[in-house]
C-alpha cells in the first residue's frame, strides 16, 4: 500500500521532539522498513528537507514571499496569528501548522483534504521545478496551492519547511547513512563508500532497498553526476600541517577563486561549481581550454577557478562571482572578467575511479591527462623554512594562503578532515548566514544595511546570531541584497526584518567575545563583510560548534603571548 505523507509527517515530528541520535536512527530505520521500493528515495530526500534530488539540477524557484501569500490564501487566517508564533518559536513550519488549525475556511473544506502518498508529493514537488517559461510562475502557484489545499495542519508544516528548505529536526545525512544501514541490513562502510561516489544519499538508499549489499558495493562514478567535493580544516601555520601529516606534506598556492568539478565524456564538458550546481553556461572558455588539453576519453578533474586582470594577476572573488551567475552576454563578460583554470585533482579516468590512490599519485596521473593547462603551484617538503618561504611567495603572488595535503591521502569526498590543511595568515574569518536585517539611516534610509549574523548549530540545525554588522558591502550591493532579503521576509518588527536562513557571507571580524547579548553567549569584535557567498547553502555555513572552537583558542593564543 503506497505511504501516506502524513506518516511521513509525523516521523518527522517524533524526530524534532527528540534529540537522541540513536533513537532518531531506529524511528527513520523503522519508518524506511515499511516503505515501498519506489518511495525510498523521495523519502529519504523529504526526510532530509530536501524536495528534489542532491545531484538533480532542478530547483523549485519558489520565494517565501509567495509561499506566505498561498498560505494567507487558503486559510484567510489574520498573519499577526503567523506572526506571533513564528515570534515565539521562530520556526515557519510551526507557525504554519497553527494557522492551519485556526484557519475556518481550511476546517470548512476538509473535504478537499485527503490522504496525500509520498509519491503525489515528490510528483508536486516535480511539477513545480518544472514549470518554466510564460505563465510559470502562476503554474508553480497553481500546484503549491492544490498540495497544500489538501494538506492537515501536520503535514503543512512538513511541506513548507521542505519547501524552504529549513527541517530543524538534526536528523543529519550521516545519520540517514546509519538509518538506511540499519533498515536494509547492509554494512554501514559499504553504505558511506557507495554515498561517495554516488554523492547522493537518496540513491543510494534506493540502490540499498533494491538492489541490497550487491549493488552498493559495484556502484561508482558517473561522468556527469557531480560528486562532494573534499573539504578542508584549518591550520594555525605551516609547522602545524607538517606535524599533523607526519613530518612531510603537499603545500599549494590557495588561490581565491572558485571551486570547480569538471566532468569530461568525449568532446562534452560539464562544469559544476562548489554548491554542485551546474555552471557550463557560464564558463565558455573553461570548457574550451579542457576540450584541447585534456585527451582522455572520460574524466572527473578539480580544481579552481580565478579571475585576472590584464596583467594575469588574480583579483578579488566578486568579480569572478559575477561571471558564474552569468549565463547571458557571455562573451561580453569573458572579455571583461577573464578567468583562468588551475587544476589539482583527479578523481576519475577512463572508467576507473582514482580517489583510492595517494594523492602524489593522483597528481602525477593529473599532470600527464592535463595538457598546458596549469597545475597550482605545488612543493612537497619536510622543511617548514621552505615552507615558510613558499607561503610568504603565495601573499606576494596575490593569493591567500597554502592548502597543505597529506601526501599519501586518499580523497574523501563531502568530508572536511585533517588530510587537507588551509592556512590562512589572518584570523580564519567565519561564513556565517544573514537571519535578519535592519533599515540603515540617513542615505541607507531605504536599504536593509545591517545584518544580524548567525552560525548554525550543528546538533539542533537551528542558526544563532553571533554578530551584527553593517560594514563591507558596497552601496549596489546594498541594493540588491536589500531586493533579496525582502523576498525571504518573514516577519517585519519595527525597522527589522527576520528572513528566512539562506544567504551566506564571508564574515571577518578582529576577536570572539564572551557576550550576553545573544543566545549563543558569544559575539564577534568588529565583525565586516568580506563578501557574499553566492556559492556556499545555509548547510556549509560555519557551525556554532566551531565559532565555539576559535573563541577558545584565542586563549590559547593570548596565554602564549603572554608567557612569550
Ligand atoms: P574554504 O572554502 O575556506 O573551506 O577553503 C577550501 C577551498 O579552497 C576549496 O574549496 C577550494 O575552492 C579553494 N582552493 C584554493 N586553492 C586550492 C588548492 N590548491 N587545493 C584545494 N582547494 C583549493
Amino acid at each position: 500500500m503506497p505511504t501516506s505523507f502524513k506518516a511521513l509527517a509525523e516521523l518527522c515530528e517524533k524526530l524534532e521532539k527528540t534529540t537522541k541520535r540513536l533513537l532518531m536512527i531506529q524511528l527513520v530505520a523503522d519508518f524506511l522498513k515499511r516503505l515501498e521500493p519506489d518511495e525510498v528515495k523521495p523519502a529519504v530526500s523529504m526526510i532530509l528537507g530536501r524536495p528534489l534530488p542532491t545531484y538533480s539540477q532542478k530547483t523549485l524557484e519558489v520565494s517565501w514571499a509567495t509561499l506566505s501569500e498561498i498560505i494567507k490564501r487558503i486559510t484567510e487566517v489574520e498573519w499577526k496569528v503567523f506572526m506571533s508564533i513564528f515570534g515565539k518559536t521562530g520556526d515557519i513550519g510551526s507557525a504554519t501548522k497553527t494557522v492551519f488549525e485556526k484557519s475556518k475556511v481550511k476546517k470548512q473544506a476538509t473535504l478537499l483534504e485527503r490522504e496525500l502518498t509520498i509519491k503525489e508529493v515528490k510528483r508536486s514537488f516535480e511539477a513545480i521545478a518544472e514549470a518554466a517559461g510564460q505563465g510559470s510562475r502562476e503554474k508553480k502557484e497553481r500546484q503549491i496551492e492544490v498540495l497544500l489545499s489538501m494538506a492537515s495542519p501536520l503535514e503543512a508544516k512538513y511541506l513548507v519547511k521542505i519547501f524552504i528548505g529549513e527541517m530543524r529536526t538534526g536528523f543529519s545525512e550521516g545519520l540517514m547513512e546509519q538509518a538506511v544501514s540499519k533498515a536494509y541490513q547492509v554494512p554501514l562502510d559499504v553504505m558511506q563508500k557507495a554515498s561517495m561516489v554516488v554523492g547522493d544519499i537518496c540513491e543510494v538508499a534506493e540502490i540499498a532497498r533494491k538492489k541490497g549489499l550487491e549493488g552498493l558495493s559495484a556502484a561508482e562514478f558517473k561522468v556527469f553526476r557531480p560528486v562532494k567535493l573534499m573539504l578542508a580544516q584549518m591550520a594555525s601555520n605551516v609547522a602545524e600541517a607538517l606535524k599533523e601529516h607526519g613530518g612531510k606534506t603537499a603545500f599549494e598556492y590557495k588561490l581565491d577563486g572558485a571551486r570547480v568539478q569538471i566532468h569530461k565524456l568525449d568532446n562534452e564538458v560539464k562544469i559544476f561549481s562548489r554548491r554542485l550546481t551546474d555552471v557550463t553556461k557560464s564558463l565558455p572558455e573553461i570548457v574550451e581550454i579542457v576540450r584541447k588539453n585534456v585527451n582522455a576519453k572520460e574524466a572527473i578533474l578539480e580544481g579552481e577557478v580565478i579571475a585576472v586582470d590584464s596583467l594575469g594577476n588574480p583579483v578579488p572573488f566578486q568579480h569572478l562571482m559575477r561571471r558564474f551567475k552569468r549565463v547571458h552576454k557571455i562573451e561580453d563578460a569573458a572579455e571583461k572578467i577573464p578567468v583562468r583554470l588551475y587544476l589539482f585533482d583527479i578523481l576519475y579516468l577512463n572508467g576507473k575511479s582514482l580517489i583510492s590512490l595517494p594523492y602524489i599519485e593522483r597528481r602525477k596521473i593529473l599532470a600527464e591527462n592535463s595538457g598546458d593547462i596549469p597545475l597550482t603551484e605545488q612543493i612537497i617538503t619536510k622543511n617548514r623554512k621552505d615552507a615558510e618561504k613558499f607561503l610568504k611567495q603565495a601573499l606576494d603572488d596575490g593569493h591567500e594562503g597554502l592548502m597543505a595535503k597529506k601526501p599519501e591521502s586518499v580523497y574523501t569526498p563531502g568530508i572536511r578532515g585533517k588530510r587537507w590543511l588551509k592556512i590562512k595568515p589572518v584570523l580564519e574569518p567565519l561564513d556565517l548566514v544573514i537571519v535578519a536585517a535592519e533599515y540603515g539611516y540617513g542615505r541607507r534610509h531605504a536599504w536593509l544595511s545591517d545584518y544580524y549574523l548567525a552560525a548554525r548549530d550543528a546538533e539542533k540545525g537551528e542558526f544563532l546570531i553571533v554578530g551584527k554588522t553593517f560594514k563591507g558591502l558596497t552601496d549596489a550591493e546594498m541594493v540588491e541584497m536589500t531586493r533579496q532579503l525582502k523576498e525571504l521576509a518573514v516577519k517585519e518588527e519595527g525597522r527589522r526584518v527576520l528572513v528566512v536562513p539562506k544567504i551566506v557571507v564571508e564574515v571577518a571580524y578582529n576577536e570572539i567575545q564572551k557576550s550576553p547579548k545573544y543566545k549563543c553567549g558569544m559575539a564577534l569584535r568588529f565583525a565586516r563583510i568580506n563578501r557574499i557567498r553566492d556559492d556556499k547553502t545555509p548547510e556549509d555555513a560555519d557551525t556554532i560548534q566551531r565559532v565555539r572552537e576559535i573563541y577558545e583558542r584565542q586563549f590559547l593564543k593570548k596565554g602564549r603571548y603572554k608567557t612569550e
